[in-house]
Parts: structure tokens; sequence; C-alpha cells
């Protein structure tokens, strides 16, 4: 419809229209491209800032043309009586063709074709590309007027426009060289509150939320308040001139010329965390995919990193540019403690630069990150064991999760970073520490599981394999054994609960089966008064001063049963528990006694010895009244 109405050739049009689909585009642009309407300064910042690269280009390829770096930079200006606010800049600035082309057609970017025509050299960085940043301004603003002085001009032209309808040029004044972008801020809505654009704090959150890195000053004159002179308590209004953004980004400085303070203060600054992160990791890297990046492990996890809420994720930039907060793809789930950023010219953006348009160089990145963190983690691991035990105290958990989770696909990348407490040891140690102690005859990785070392210790199961004088690892969290059966093995050793049915001991198997054959008809007495308990009733091998224990048989250990059981939507999965008599023990003399002389004290014997084993393993007992009645009969 406003296409036919603004067609060329109209005369009583003063107001040029903008190309056809550029005006379909335009109500596109200003509706949808952008979630987020606040980011129209960081896209008017970053073409000031191109503009001056430009100038800085001129300089290198032009001797008639001189940098000095104090004249260039951007100015914000906020008025609010006149709901204006004005972004100037001393870069190269526009010629009217210029203004007419690059401001006049969507989707047609000078720098683009700048960035094309000149073989950049280092140091030149241009941001844009899709030339549409400039129309957000449209977001904020009811009219948008342009000064610019081109850099081989003496004349300056005004662009004008409303929006939709079209843009009008003509010559205006402008002493300097350079561009001036004079939005008039629309009026509050009752959704939106436009005025916030014309505030001095919000102006220096948002340079400082997007635009921290653009390496020219961004200048503002601050309203600041200090003692009137000769007075005591009466206070003046005065401006100052203040340089909003830190310019230099930390991460591409140079690596020596940075102390660790340095990295301290930008992770506080950054709010990454209120102490200093634990491990820094800085890597600027050239190749397939170029960039720079700066990793921190924080010295302690969040408080809500173990929940739904927690947002995995890093920063991502384009040039300096912020382009995402919080990029998850960048970091595997079992990483998702590190916190940083990650700053790349190699990324293609998406128009919007919310999103990446392939995510194929994203993937490589991601890629590269991964195996950096990791190597960092198995160097810390082995050169300062006292600082990955802080580590792996605050987040050896996650890392156990990634064993276990998305059906084992990561264990592999893991399974040389998760540490256990060993028996032997009396400490956290690693699977190729334990596997590098193995004795010549030891065939597994023993493994007990508790509620804690001190309940492990004690556990009748450990025995035997403490006796043959084999390290044990305990487990004492709920993910450990379930992250274990994941692995399945390493360095090809399989693991074995020592509470498992067959320890892998031949000798110690045949005896056991030969005197649980002498005893059948006792066992098989006790089994049937355990009937629905237990599965099995034996002798045991693997006691040598305890009376009694469980052993399990079957994928489903007595450990994984109480852990499946607390889930809300438990399905009351129970372990094939043995019962395991210990044959040596005086109690066994008295059981075989009763056996020829009364059948039913076996009973109740059978069922004290399997509540006794239960509660060893920290199971509950079914009938604790029962049993306290049983105890008081034998004390009677
Ligand atoms: P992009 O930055 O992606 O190229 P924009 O829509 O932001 O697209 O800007 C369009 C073009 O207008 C830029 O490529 C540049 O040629 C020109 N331009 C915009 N702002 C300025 C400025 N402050 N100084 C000089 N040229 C500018
Ligand atoms: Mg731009």
């Amino acid at each position: 419809m406003h296409i036919k109405r603004l067609m060329k050739g109209n005369d009583k049009m003063a107001v040029k229209e903008f190309k056809a689909e550029s005006k379909r585009l335009l109500d596109l642009m200003i509706n949808s491209i952008y979630t987020n309407k606040e980011i129209f300064l960081r896209e008017l910042i970053s073409n000031a800032s191109d503009a001056i690269d430009k100038s800085y280009y001129r300089s290198l390829v032009d001797e008639n043309v001189t940098f000095n770096k104090e004249d260039f930079y951007i100015r914000i200006v906020a008025d609010k009586e006149n709901r204006t606010l004005t972004i100037f800049d001393t870069g190269i600035g526009m010629t009217k063709d210029e203004l007419e082309n690059n401001l006049g057609t969507i989707a047609k970017s000078g720098s683009f074709a700048f960035k094309n025509e000149n073989e950049l050299k280092d140091g030149v960085d241009i941001i844009g590309q899709f030339g549409v940043g400039f129309y957000s301004a449209f977001m904020v603003s009811d009219v948008v007027t342009v000064k610019s002085r081109a850099i081989d001009s003496n004349e300056a032209y005004k662009w004008e426009s409303k929006g939709a309808e079209g843009y009008d040029i003509e010559l205006c004044d402008k002493e300097t060289v350079g561009t001036e972008i004079i939005l008039k801020i629309k009026e509050n809505t009752e959704d939106e509150k436009y005025d916030e654009f014309l505030d001095e704090y919000k102006l220096r959150s948002l340079v400082k939320k997007y635009s921290d890195f653009i390496k020219y000053p961004i200048k503002m004159l601050v309203k600041k308040s200090k003692l009137k002179e000769g007075s005591e308590n009466e206070y003046e209004d005065y401006f100052e001139d203040e340089t909003l953004n830190s310019m230099v980004p930390i991460w591409r400085k140079n690596k020596n010329e940075l102390k660790p303070e340095d990295y301290d203060q930008f992770y506080m600054d950054k709010h990454f965390g209120f102490e200093k992160p634990l491990k820094v990791i800085h890597a600027n890297v050239e190749g397939m995919v170029s960039y720079n990046t700066i990793l921190f492990v924080p010295a302690r996890a969040p408080y809500d990193f173990y929940t739904k809420q927690f947002e995995k994720g890093l920063e991502l930039y384009s040039n300096g540019v912020l382009i995402m907060e919080k990029c998850a793809d960048l970091l595997p789930d079992y990483f998702s403690f590190v916190q940083g950023l990650v700053d790349s010219a190699d990324l293609s953006l998406n128009i919007s630069r919310e999103l990446l348009q392939n995510d194929r160089q994203l993937k490589l990145i991601a890629k590269k990150i991964k195996d950096k963190i990791k190597s960092e983690l198995l160097l810390m691991l082995k050169n300062d064991s006292e600082k990955y035990n802080e580590f792996y105290k605050n987040f050896g958990r996650q890392l156990k999760y990634g064993v276990y989770s998305d059906y084992g696909m990561n264990k592999g990348e893991l399974e040389d970073l998760i540490m256990f407490y060993s028996s032997t040891e009396k400490k956290l140690v690693s699977l190729d520490e334990y596997v590098s102690r193995m004795k010549e005859d030891q065939k597994f990785i023993y493994y007990a599981t508790g509620d804690s070392i001190e309940k492990i210790e004690k556990l009748p199961q450990t025995e035997l394999i403490k006796d043959k004088g084999f390290e044990i690892l305990y487990f004492t969290d709920d993910i450990d054994e379930f992250a274990i059966k994941m692995l399945m093995k390493y360095k090809e050793k399989e693991f074995k609960s020592v509470s498992s049915k067959d320890l892998g001991f031949e000798a110690d198997e045949k005896e056991s089966q030969k005197e649980t054959e002498e005893n059948k008809y006792l066992f098989d007495f006790m089994k049937e008064a355990l009937t629905g308990k237990v599965k099995e009733v034996r002798a045991s091998k693997r006691l040598k001063t305890h009376p009694v224990c469980l052993a399990n048989d079957g994928e489903v250990s007595i450990e994984m049963e109480k852990v499946l059981n607390m889930m809300p939507d438990n399905q009351n999965i129970k372990a094939d528990k043995i019962l395991e008599i210990n044959t040596n023990h005086q109690m066994f003399n008295a059981i075989k006694k009763a056996f020829e002389e009364d059948k039913d004290k076996i009973k109740m014997y059978s069922n004290l010895l399997y509540n006794q084993a239960l509660l060893i393993e920290g199971l509950p007992i079914e009938d604790p009244v029962q049993f306290a009645n049983d105890v008081c009969y034998l004390i009677k």
C-alpha cells in the first residue's frame, strides 16, 4: 500500500522513499529481529567504532592521512529536556552518496564492502556486516537524524527519517569529520519506559554490558557533585568527562603482562563469583577457527549449582562486542561449573547477532574448549593434587554424574578425572593410581559402598580383600556405583563390589561351596525361614572375624536398592540378597547345635542374623519390635 503511494516520480513527495523491499524489511526489522530494544546502543557504537577503524586503516595506506589516537573517540550525549540521545564519532564519515546507499538501503553494509575491498591488516576488526544494525535505532526513536562529514569532503549532509515512510537528505553544517546520530527518543508507553535511554546510569551500564571492549574511548559528560568552595555542607553539581568503557579486553592482552590479580579482579568485576577463582585458563587460539578465551574454575560451587535453576554457559563475544550472555552450547554439562568467555572474529552471526548463523564454528570452539578444560584439570591432578582435591570436593559429583549420564557417552572423557577414597592411601586417588598399584594376582578394581568412610571402614564384607592386601575404593556418593556400572572397566580392569557374590578368588569360592554343601540341610532350612528375603544362605569366605553379612547377586546392588528407593517414583526395586555365614565363628557352633535340638530356634536365629546383616548395611528392619523381643528372649 505505502509502496504505491510513495512511487518514485511523485513530484509532491519531498521525501525519498526507501527501496520497496527495504520498507517491508524495515517494518520487519523494527518489530521482530531484535528481542531486546536496548541493543540499539551497541549497534550504533559498533558502527562508530567501525568508522574510526576505517580512518585508522586510511592512515595505514594513505601518507596524507595521520591518525592521532587522542583525536578518535565516541561521545554519548543525553538531553532529557529535548528527549534526544546523540552518538557522536570522529570516524571516517559518510558522503551524500554513502548516506544514501548505506542508510537508504537495508541490508546494505558499507562496512562489509569496505572489508572486502581492502584486504584488512591485523588490528582492524570491522564489526558491521549485515547492514541492519543501524535500523535498530527505530526501536527506540520516532526520528533518526544523521549528520555526517566524510573524510575527504568539505561539505556535510543531514539524513533524516521517521521510519518506514522514507528519508530526507540535505546539506548541513558540520565543522569536523565524522558522524553524529541523533535519536528522538519515543514517549513512554504502558509497556516500555523509553525514558531510561536518556538516563545516565542506564547508558553507562549498557555501555559496560555490551561495548566495554570497544577499542576507542566512549565518553560521556557525567554529573558529579562536590562541596561548594568555602562551605562545609553545601554541595554543587558539576559535569566531568568520563570514559565509560575499559577498551582493551583483558583476554586480548599478552599473558606475560597479566598478573594473577588481574584475572581475579576481572573475575569479580564480571560477577562470576565472590571469591578468587581456583583456576584460570587463558588461551589465544589460532587455526581453523581463531578465538581468545578466559575460563575460570570457581573455588566453590555456586549455591544453586546442583539444582535445576543453575544455568551453564560462557559469554560469547564477536570482536569484543557481546553477542550472548550465556552461551550454553560452549560447555558440556559435565563442565558446567566453568565460567568465562570466548571472543572470536570467525563466527558467522545471525542478522540479529543474538543467534549464530551456523554452529559449525561454535561446535569446533566448544570441542577445543572442552579438551582444554580437560587437559588443564589433568595437569592439576598430576602437579597440584591439593588444588585438585579442593576442586574435586566441589565439582567431583558433577564429573561422576557426567560419566553416568547420556548412557555413558562421555565416560571416556572423564574416567581419568574421577577420584575415590582409597582404603590403603587414606585419601582420594584416581583410577590410574589405583591400577598402577594393583597386585600381580589382582584381577579386579574393588570397591565398597556406604554412607561414610567410617562406616565402610567397618564393613564385614571388606575383610577378605583387605586380608589379601588389596586396595579398596570407598563409594560414599549416591552416584558413585551408578557411574562405575556405566564405566564397567578402567584400563581393561573390571570393577567389583566387595559385596558381590563372586569376588574372583577361586580357592575361596571352592572352599565356600564345599562348606555350604556340608551344611546343606541347615542352610536350606534357614533359607526356608527367610523366604522372600534372601535368595540363598551360604558359607562365607569373605568374612574373617565377623559372624554374618549380606552379599548380592545380579545387577542391582544393595546400595543401589537404597538409592533407587529414595527416588520419588521408586518401583520398589530389590537387590538379590545372599545371607553369608561365617562358619568359623563361635556362633555357628550354637546354630548347628540348635539345628539338632530345636528347629524352632533356628527360625528365630535366622531372622536375628538376617536383621543384623540388614543393620550393618544400613537397611531398615522389617519388624523391629520382633527383633527387640527376640534379642530379649536370648538375654533372658
Ligand atoms: P553494518 O554495520 O552491519 O554494516 P548498519 O546498518 O549498522 O550495518 O550500518 C550500515 C552502514 O552504514 C555501515 O556499513 C556503514 O557503512 C554505514 N554507517 C553506519 N553508521 C556509520 C557511522 N557512524 N560512520 C560511518 N558510516 C556509518
Ligand atoms: Mg552496524
